[in-house]
């Protein structure tokens, strides 16, 4: 046994390391490796950790192997697609992580109308993939984002509630097993496991492929932000609950509080002000688009409309500078059924206090599609909701940053009366309690027999990891 790196101390059995690397398609990162700094890093700069080895995997055979060295050796494996698991579930102290971010291969089916995407792809390289079609899997709202991770804990995104989660436009998956088998799951095969992918986040295995059904959207879409001032939250907040509750499935909305950024479009004077948006994206005819839109661009005293026609492309990265790698964030979640009075008040109150330039709060509406799906229908769970909270205490770096966390746990504190459950992929390291009120008491314990059915020694745990026992 020699020691790889003083820094870990993890020892590793060096020939045995040689001979895997050998064979390895892709790469094998180690510590004192040139890539090695660039590699261990996570979009979220407050986690800082040191694999002992990270394996780039090039394809599905990479996978098994790296997992069948992991295993041999004892060695803690991280799975990561796009590194943006905000407690930082794709990198770890002295383990292995299974890296997948060089698999980028996409093949559309225009015919069929679905594509095949490997499990290293970004948001943004499958929309543009898909665009020049006017098709679009449901996605998130950041395009650095990875589909895996998005992916395996349900996928919200600008055209839920007209076609579904992502998981609803999922049709099957590649993954290998804990124990190093490749299998497949859709409706028809392996049909338990297609039931936990969908929601139950990286616990059952590694996808290498998912293969989606596409949804006619854009190129050209009616969205984009309006802000008024934070101070008008309150009535804006009451126009806004009344103007949705009748509004079609193609609208969907992210009210936004934060101060005003300092980005193409935003007059220099309103930036750093502290304001009140509701994004908006129409997954329909841009004019129609317009008439739905037009009574909310016309309430009250707008300080800023940039809702308009444009690229579906560009509205799906209008977020991405927002959120730039290496800043320090802090994430607190919860779904609320409503949006009573006194939530609004909390809203107003809270979004006064916001002191970094980058801190955030989204409520993000749910309804549509997302809830004509039985919630027994997959592992994501939280479909009859109404809105998801996001609230998020960031910094550009340590400065400044507890600071923030305490004020995102400060936020979600004061709406704890209304909590209503909350989305996987927003929570943080919170505890099985936690990972349990996310699914429900009953459908927690059918992914507990599923786990001990698909990973009974919990080799994948390093995500919002359900218990084999
Ligand atoms: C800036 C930002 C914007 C976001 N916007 C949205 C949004 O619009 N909608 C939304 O629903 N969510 C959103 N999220 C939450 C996001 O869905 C999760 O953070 C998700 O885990 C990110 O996936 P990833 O592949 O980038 O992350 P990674 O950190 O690579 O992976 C996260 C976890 O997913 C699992 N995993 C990753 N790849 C695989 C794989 N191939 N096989 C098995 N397990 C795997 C692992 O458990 C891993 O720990 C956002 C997050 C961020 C940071």
């Amino acid at each position: 046994m020699t020691t790889v790196s003083g820094l870990t101390q993890h020892k590793l059995d060096m020939s045995a390391l040689q001979d895997w690397r050998s064979r390895l398609r892709g790469k094998l990162v180690l510590l004192g490796d040139a890539e090695y700094e660039t590699q261990r890093r996570v979009w979220n700069g407050a986690i800082d950790r040191y694999p002992a080895t990270i394996a780039r995997c090039a394809n599905a055979v990479d996978v098994v192997r790296a997992l069948h060295f992991a295993r041999a050796h004892n060695l803690l494996v991280a799975v990561r697609g796009g590194g943006h698991s905000v407690p930082g579930h794709s990198v770890c102290d002295d383990g292995m992580v299974i890296d997948l971010s060089l698999m980028k291969g996409i093949v559309v089916d225009p015919e069929a109308r679905t594509v095949r995407v490997q499990g290293g792809v970004l948001l943004g390289e499958l929309n543009a993939a898909t665009q020049p079609l006017g098709l679009a899997v449901n996605s998130g709202i950041v395009s650095h984002t990875g589909v895996a991770g998005l992916t395996l804990g349900g996928g919200l995104g600008w055209i839920q509630r007209k076609y579904g989660l992502t998981i609803d436009h999922l049709l099957s998956v590649e993954l290998v097993t804990a124990s190093g088998e490749r299998v497949m799951a859709s409706a028809e095969e392996n049909a338990d496991l297609f039931w936990g992918v969908r929601g139950g986040g990286g616990n059952f295995g590694i996808v290498t492929e998912f293969e989606f059904r596409l949804s006619a959207v854009g190129p050209s879409v009616f969205a984009g932000p309006i802000y008024w001032p934070g101070e008008d939250a309150p009535e804006l907040l009451r126009f806004y609950r009344a103007w949705i509750a009748d509004c079609p499935d193609e609208l969907m909305t992210i009210v936004v509080q934060r101060r005003a950024p300092n980005l193409p479009g935003v007059p220099t004077d309103l930036v750093g002000r502290h304001i009140i948006a509701v994004v908006a994206c129409y997954a329909g005819p841009v004019d129609e688009g317009e008439r739905v839109l037009r009574p909310l661009k016309s309430f009250g005293r707008a300080v800023l409309d940039l809702c308009q026609p444009q690229p579906y492309l560009a509205h799906q990265s209008m977020f991405d500078p927002g959120f730039q790698h290496g800043w320090w964030y802090y994430f607190r979640a919860c779904h609320v059924n409503g949006l009573t009075d006194e939530m609004i008040d909390i809203m107003a109150e809270r979004g006064r206090a916001i002191v970094s330039p980058i801190t955030t709060v989204a409520l993000w509406q749910l309804g549509g599609a997302i809830a004509r799906v039985r919630d027994e229908d997959t592992a994501f769970s939280g479909r009859g909701a109404s809105f998801a909270f996001n609230i998020n205490g960031n910094a550009y770096s340590a400065d400044g940053f507890d600071f923030e966390r305490e004020w995102a746990r400060g936020y979600w504190s004061a709406l704890a009366p209304f909590h209503a459950g909350v989305y996987v992929n927003f929570l943080m390291e919170e505890g099985e309690e936690r990972v349990r009120q996310a699914y429900g008491a009953a459908k927690y314990d059918r992914l507990k027999a599923l786990k001990r059915r698909y990973d009974p020694d919990n080799i994948f745990r390093l995500n919002q990891n359900i218990r084999p026992r």
